[in-house]
């Protein structure tokens, strides 16, 4: 055995691997997206059997080998057992871990992204935070550190910076009055892009701090909506699990 190595990181997901394994999909810090091997995970007496599950998150003593790790060592940080006693909010983690696996990269420096996925997990096990809110906070974040955001600055049709008053999906961001009533887009209030503004830019600590109105949340929820509608490509299984259960008895 060679010299293993010690990253720290979240468990995106975990498959099972003939009769006793499990292969993780793991975001690390320091080597963005691996895989791990976990060997006899799903034995009973396993000191992996809480440690190889989604959400956990820790420090990993792994072999490396050609093109994946095993685990030597997982010493858990969180659990994040507060997300499974509540289906409605584990499908929200879910997504997140959906999500940042849809951008997360191998072989790259990610501290920012697991700061933010940590981050917002953290957010939905507080119960006076509204998970629809998290869910846009963590979106417009995650499309900010990928460079994929809107602008949310200035109107994306003249370049003025003031009175914007339309989010323009299909243009990539806010639409000044007079253009907006030329082009359309979704009506946002002042509050609704200011919002939209500190969620953008706030420093990470304060991302999760502020509360809105339903009438902000739901213009949240359209602009968001139909940005990520236009611009992924991926149709998240946890999010198709949420909308079946909505439309349940
Ligand atoms: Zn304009």
């Amino acid at each position: 055995m060679g010299q293993t190595i010690l990253l720290n990181g979240i468990v995106l997901s975990a498959m099972p691997i003939g009769d006793y394994d499990k292969r993780l999909v793991v975001l690390t810090r320091e080597r963005g997206k691996i895989t791990v091997f976990v060997r006899g995970a799903r034995r009973p007496n396993s000191s992996f059997v809480a440690a190889a599950n989604p959400f956990v998150c820790g420090e990993l003593e792994l072999f490396e080998g050609k093109s994946a790790y095993n685990a030597c060592k997982i010493s858990v940080k969180n659990y994040f057992r507060e997300l499974a006693e509540d289906i409605g909010t584990a499908y929200y983690g879910f997504y997140f871990l959906e999500l940042a696996d849809y951008y997360a990269v191998e072989n790259i420096e990610s501290k920012d992204m697991c700061n933010l996925l940590y981050t917002s997990l953290r957010a939905l096990t507080k119960p006076a935070f509204l998970n629809r809110l998290v869910r846009r906070i963590c979106e417009l974040r995650m499309l900010v550190l990928f460079g994929e955001y809107p602008n949310l600055f200035e109107c994306v049709s003249c370049g003025k910076k003031e009175a914007l008053t339309h989010f323009h999906a299909g243009r990539r961001g806010m639409l000044c009055a007079g253009c907006g009533a030329l082009i359309g887009g979704i009506p946002v209030n002042a509050s609704a892009l200011y919002t939209l503004q500190f969620i953008a830019t706030a420093p990470l600590e304060k991302l999760y701090s502020f509360q809105v109105s339903e009438d902000v949340l739901v213009t949240l929820e359209r602009v968001m909506g139909e940005y990520m509608e236009r611009y992924i490509d991926r149709k998240f299984h946890a999010l198709e699990l949420m909308e079946m259960s909505w439309s349940g008895p």
